[in-house]
């Protein structure tokens, strides 16, 4: 894990509206390396999302540059998925439809990348869904579909906006020790926002920690636990967790 797949440099970015200007974010840097599992947590509002809107293009930085790397020269920029907390699926579209319903926008539905498709419904415990409606669903399963349908893309980097907020906390536990295991088993590059501190210990590899609004970094830490059988429900457990727990509790209290 030490090749750099994206570096955000130097990033400052405002909003302007008839009422005014609003700064998100003043000259943020960091950089991800392949493979990583980032997240990043701050004072709600303080510039978050916008971080991932502009890490997938749909904003502009307003100074600063943000650089993807590919491993050959002259390869297509990585693919970007993006996650939000309401990934919607389409009530009139069964499971399977609105799992492909990206590779069918982008005229992808290819014999082989369906096949791709039913695989990870099978893999991911849903395959005996696929014709059911999204209301016949859990919450649960509802994300892991839209996980699915976002993974269908076969994007590199992952940014996933608090997905798992609108879950029950039992089902959120689950879910996201979950999915967090099929983004490391396929390797892709995550970056993760969250308000759950227990949550970002559990599944980053570093956690990036954003004063108020206009976002700064305030402290990158990186997650080393010790997790003697590597289940993410025990990450809990380890001894380290509560230290980290702490000081993540101090930096953020410091900032209200
Ligand atoms: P977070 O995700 O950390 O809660 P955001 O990145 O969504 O915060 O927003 C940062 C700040 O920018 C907030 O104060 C928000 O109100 C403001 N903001 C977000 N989107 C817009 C917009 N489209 N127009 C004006 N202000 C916005
Ligand atoms: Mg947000």
């Amino acid at each position: 894990m030490e090749q750099t797949i994206l570096k955000f440099e130097n990033i400052s970015f405002s909003y302007h509206n008839l009422s005014g200007e609003t700064q998100a974010l003043n000259q943020v840097s960091f950089e991800v390396k392949k493979g990583e599992f980032l997240a990043i947590v701050g004072p709600s509002g303080c510039g978050k999302s916008t971080i991932l809107s502009l890490l997938a293009g749909l904003l502009t930085p307003e100074s600063g540059n943000i650089t993807f790397y590919t491993d050959e020269p002259g390869a297509p920029a990585p693919g970007i998925g993006y996650m939000l907390q309401h990934d919607h699926l389409f009530e009139w579209r069964d499971i399977y439809r609105n799992v492909t319903l990206g590779l069918e926008i982008q005229k992808k539905l290819t014999p082989e990348n369906k096949s791709k498709v039913e695989k990870m419904l099978e893999d991911y415990g849903l395959s005996s869904f696929a014709h059911k409606k999204p209301s016949e669903l859990s919450g649960g399963m509802k994300q892991r579909a839209a996980l699915i349908r976002t993974l269908a893309l076969e994007p590199e980097i992952l940014l996933l906006d608090e997905p798992f907020s609108a879950l029950d906390y039992l089902t959120r536990l689950l879910v996201s020790a979950d999915i967090c295991r099929i983004i490391r088993a396929s390797k892709k590059t995550a970056i993760l926002i969250t308000h759950d501190l227990s949550e970002a210990i559990s599944l980053a590899d570093r956690i990036l920690v954003l004063s108020s609004r206009p976002a700064t970094i305030r402290k990158e830490i990186p997650i080393h636990l010790s997790l003697p059988d590597n289940s993410l429900l025990a990450a809990r457990n380890a001894p380290e967790f509560k230290d980290y727990f702490n000081q993540l509790w101090e930096e953020l209290s410091d900032e209200k």
